[in-house]
């Protein structure tokens, strides 16, 4: 079983599961049709899902052309996108799973983008230590989805889950907006030296034209300020300055929703 990354648009990565011994594929977020379409048949792979992360036409625009290909292919997403994600079979909520070849995802239910948002966890799905993680906008390499739908209780709930995940996994997100998040990172954490050293690595990365996903979760944590509510250089970044009136929970969805109502400025 392999990840293949195909990127999408200006900035999008569709992500390919390809089983070989079974020659099946899934894909997560299908941005545009084409590209699956031309490693599938490079690959002479049969299309047998779609795993839907949430609506935007971003993640859903390569669901109709897809499934007029491959007519018997499942569409996944969450219960709460029903009437949002085209030809959507199967409903999910938090902890239920899906399978592909041989592999067990479990879902995780993530809403703050969006009030919908799901993410997919297979947990040791290669060979290699560590699993998966495909969460759309929610986790970003160095930053985190806009709240569209969602409030910054529920991210902070939904990221919690995430962080709660072991430091090996890879992060599989939807979007190449490293370099700028990171940017943004530095200046509210300048002082974090392995948030320093992953920047200068991310921006040579990109001058030659690499992709910097997947990441894995334990730089996340030690680097991407939308997991470090609790970190007291954040605290004072965001000028979240009530931390005697509230409860610690509100005092961390405070500094949160600071922290991201300043990249939203950025
Ligand atoms: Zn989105
Ligand atoms: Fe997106």
């Amino acid at each position: 079983m392999q990840v293949i990354r195909l990127p999408a648009l200006s900035h999008n990565y569709i992500f390919l599961l390809w089983d070989n011994i079974r020659s099946i594929a899934a894909v997560i977020d299908p941005a545009v049709a084409q590209p699956v379409l031309a490693k599938l048949h490079e690959l002479n792979a049969e299309l047998v899902a779609i795993f839907n992360t949430h609506h935007h036409s971003d993640h859903v625009g390569g669901n109709h052309e897809l499934i007029r290909e491959f007519p018997n292919l499942i569409v996944y997403a969450g219960a709460e996108d029903k009437g949002r994600i085209p030809g959507q079979k199967v409903f999910l909520h938090e902890g239920d799973r899906v399978t592909f070849g041989s592999s067990t995802g479990e879902v995780l239910f993530v809403p703050g983008h969006t009030r919908a948002h799901i993410a997919y966890y297979f947990p040791e799905m290669t060979t290699d230590e560590g699993g998966e993680l495909f969460c759309g906008d929610t986790l970003f390499a160095g930053g985190c989805g806009r709240l569209f739908e969602g409030t910054p209780a529920q991210m902070v709930d939904s990221l919690s889950k995430i962080r709660a995940l072991p430091d090996n996994t890879r992060v599989w997100c939807a979007h190449e907006y490293t370099l700028k998040n990171l940017q943004f990172a530095l200046s509210v954490d300048g002082d974090n030296e392995v948030l320093k050293n992953r920047y200068t690595e991310v921006r040579s990365s990109r001058n030659m034209g690499e992709a910097t996903v997947p990441s894995m979760l334990g730089i996340e944590k030690s680097t991407n300020p939308f997991l470090r509510w609790d970190i007291p250089a954040l605290q004072i970044a965001a000028k979240s300055s009530d931390k005697q009136s509230l409860t610690p929970r509100a005092y961390h969805i405070q500094t949160f929703a600071r922290l991201r109502g300043m990249r939203d400025q950025f």
